[in-house]
């Protein structure tokens, strides 16, 4: 209990948030780490867990009252906000629907709003590339699951040849109204879920709720140049609207893997470069390894540690732009660790020529040392 992160900091609205606010921020939130477009993800499951908790909480005026007022320690809390709900089952697919159900179908609006056109929910997808497939660009095919319109009832939830009826509990208005006292408290029915009707006919296809569940496959073609965390919305490809409205949108948020060499710095790639010391005091010729092969330089004699050189053209084609980046190599001069007998007394010889001009940085500082102390 004491780890538990404020309910509103989970939600990320502040505490003088209204409803539509909550309500706003757990939809856009929970579309995030849906465990449905994140499977196998456990942090995102964790996530989502904790913010249909924040939101249970949150989204009911009583009980946030009183988390307002006592946090984690409410009477009547017990640690559970989910009171006799109990929490999610993320184990099987089977609970997945009404999950999806919850949160993306029924539930969300007021009843006015179910009765005109509405936008089908937009989705989110992560799409794995790899680096070379960001840098190239690439067709990819992937796999989502998507809620659309039961084939059966045509999304009406009803029995073909059915009709909903108009919910007995709140009359067709979705919602209840409460008095005690001087104060009137409304909140959804229970019975119809707000919506105003109740299907006494079941379609057994869906079970009721109009929608099922299908997988689908896109194709999307990734730009060259696309950048780790860059979004690519493919209009029309997330859920169905109701009653007519237009689909939502699929939003493919792009991950890309880390590569074993290079580094992104924009359109620009990173790469250290490690060299001997011979290579470095007597320069040469050395491969550079870039995203189409290796290109051939030319180290100068007398090249410093941690010195830079830039291969023009060598870096990432620019995602709006006809040009591309440049590769920078930073040279790392590496100081053999173990050397054979052989090997010291050549160093010692070669030392032994040395007066002392070879090294400019060392004779500089060894001056101003000696200036230092006279
Ligand atoms: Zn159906
Ligand atoms: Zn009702």
């Amino acid at each position: 209990m004491a780890n538990k992160r404020d309910y509103y900091e989970v939600l990320g609205v502040d505490k003088n948030a209204t409803d539509e606010d909550i309500k706003r921020a757990y939809r856009r939130k929970a579309k995030e780490c849906h465990p449905d477009l994140h499977p196998d993800d456990k942090e995102a499951e964790a996530r989502f867990k904790e913010l249909n908790e924040a939101n249970e909480v949150l989204s009911d005026p009583d009980k946030r009252a009183r988390y307002d007022q006592f946090g984690f320690d409410a009477p009547g809390m017990d640690g559970n906000p989910f009171g006799g709900a109990g929490g999610f089952d993320f184990g099987g697919m089977g609970g997945m629907g009404d999950i999806f159900d919850q949160l993306f179908g029924g539930g969300m609006g007021g009843a006015a709003r179910r009765q005109g056109p509405q936008q089908g929910n937009d989705l989110r997808y992560e799409l794995k590339i790899t680096f070379e497939e960001a840098a190239n660009g690439c067709e990819k095919s992937f796999e989502f699951y998507r809620n659309e319109n039961c084939q059966t009832c045509h999304g009406t939830g009803a029995k073909p040849g059915t009709s909903p009826t108009t919910c007995q509990t709140c009359h067709g208005t979705g919602q209840i109204r409460t008095s005690g006292g001087w104060m009137t408290t409304v909140r959804t029915c229970p019975t119809c879920g707000g919506s105003g009707k109740v299907i006494t006919d079941k379609c057994t296809s869906c079970g009721g709720s109009g929608r099922t569940r299908v997988k689908r496959t896109a194709t999307i073609k990734v730009p060259a140049g696309i950048d780790n965390g860059q979004t690519i919305i493919m209009n029309g490809q997330g859920e169905p609207g109701l009653r007519g409205g237009p689909s939502g949108d699929l939003y493919i948020s792009v991950s890309v893997k880390p590569h074993k060499l290079f580094r992104r710095d924009g359109y620009n790639l990173r790469l250290d470069l490690p060299i001997s010391f011979t290579q470095a005091a007597l320069g040469g010729d050395v491969d550079i390894p870039t995203l189409t092969g290796p290109v051939k330089y030319r180290i100068p004699e007398g090249t410093q540690s941690d010195t830079e050189f830039r291969l023009k053209g060598h870096g990432i084609q620019q995602l709006r732009g006809q040009g591309k980046g440049d590769l920078i190599v930073r040279v790392r001069v590496e100081i053999p660790k173990k050397l054979t007998e052989k090997q010291r007394e050549l160093l010692r010889q070669f030392d032994d020529t040395t007066t002392g001009k070879e090294y400019e940085s060392r004779k500089s500082f060894m001056d101003r040392v000696k200036e230092l102390f006279n």
